[in-house]
């Protein structure tokens, strides 16, 4: 067994509803807002692509997710050479890090992010270098002076997972120009369909000047798929070619592509998911008590405070499941009356 395994540990999902209820006596109904899914669901277009499809499951899928590929790269002009499949952000995250890292490498990142790019560093064997947060924000400027000869990749998660915040296309235009071109940047919008912000990057438009600037998307979010398990990662050919030898090679299953397509091609509803979820977050950060939450452009609202438990506890109260943090708690966003209730108790509460 590799011997960096010890220090880690397996993903720790929260108690279930059944299990909360009990161990905090509680008698109404509860509810999930704990992993940033979006509750609305996906488009209703999926449920008809997945039931065209239902009589293929003892078929293997088409290697590499070619009807999605297509789709998406005709939508944002990308070669479909330079887009490869995971089942999920999970495995793209994986697939890079397995690809890439050898022992002694290093990979800089930030403090307080998503917890998949320190997982799979550690399990080969490299280290990682956790630059603290600004103001819930990356540090950018932190984090370049961070990258020396050993650095391999480099991980940004635009907004950040949990604290919400974003950073701008300067910003990120100005780090890229002072990186070296031969370290990959890979930037993880998995919430990039939630963000308004008029001057969130463009990466899409950077990777043009920037080929070292990798890009990750994921239909999990505010596709509403996360149980399909299907995201995506838009590189350079060349580093495409060598991830998809990783690969395993019917990795994402045939529904998850049918209804990715299918959510793909909705865009109309994707449009009034971002447009409800806006207008919900936005009675977030209209209470007097908004300083104590980080700016968002996410489906989730990051709390801060010293007694985390204490207002996980009094949101279960209200039927609401969230995950406390050492130093706060992050709600997502949910139905109307759900995030009025927990408005209700960040309005008494004590920080
Ligand atoms: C949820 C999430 C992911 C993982 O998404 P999947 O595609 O469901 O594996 C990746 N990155 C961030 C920042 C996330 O919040």
């Amino acid at each position: 067994m590799k011997k960096q395994i010890e220090q880690l540990s397996a993903y720790e999902p929260g108690l279930s509803p059944r299990a909360l209820k009990e161990s905090y006596g509680i008698e109404g109904e509860l509810h999930k807002l704990a992993s940033n899914e979006n509750l609305y669901g996906p488009s209703p277009k999926v449920n008809e692509a997945i039931q065209a499809h239902l009589d293929e499951l003892q078929y293997y899928p088409e290697t590499g997710s070619p009807l999605i590929k297509e789709a998406i790269s005709k939508q944002l002009n990308v070669d479909p050479a330079r887009i490869l499949f995971g089942a999920g952000l999970d495995e793209v995250i994986l697939m890079i890090s397995r690809a890439v890292l050898t022992p002694g490498d290093n990979i800089v990142t930030s403090e307080m992010t998503f917890g998949q790019y320190y997982h799979n560093a550690i399990v080969e064997a490299a280290n990682v270098v956790q630059v603290p947060l600004q103001n819930g924000g990356f540090d950018l400027e932190g984090i370049l002076s961070e990258i020396d000869e050993d650095t391999k990749l480099v991980w940004l998660c635009n907004p950040n997972n949990p604290t919400g915040t974003y950073f701008t296309h300067e910003a990120l235009s100005n780090f890229l120009d002072h990186v070296p071109s031969h370290v990959p940047v890979i930037i993880d919008e998995a919430y990039v369909e939630f963000v308004t912000a008029d001057d969130f990057p463009d990466t899409l438009a950077l990777q043009q000047q920037h080929a070292n600037a990798f890009l990750l998307r994921t239909f999990s979010k505010a596709y509403g798929l996360a149980g399909m398990r299907i995201g995506y990662v838009i590189a350079p050919k060349e580093a495409i070619e060598k991830y998809n030898i990783i690969r395993p090679p019917f990795n994402v299953g045939r529904l998850s592509e049918y209804a990715a397509l299918a959510a793909f091609e909705d865009q109309a509803y994707l449009s009034s998911i971002r447009t409800r979820n806006a207008e919900e977050r936005e009675k977030f950060f209209e209470l007097a008590q908004s300083n104590h939450f980080y700016p968002s452009q996410t489906n989730f609202v990051f709390v801060k405070t010293d007694k985390p438990q204490v207002l996980y506890e009094a949101l279960l109260k209200v039927g609401c499941i969230t995950r406390a943090f050492p130093n706060g708690v992050r709600i997502t966003i949910g139905f109307p009356e759900q995030n009025a209730a927990m408005r209700e108790v960040l309005e008494t509460f004590e920080f």
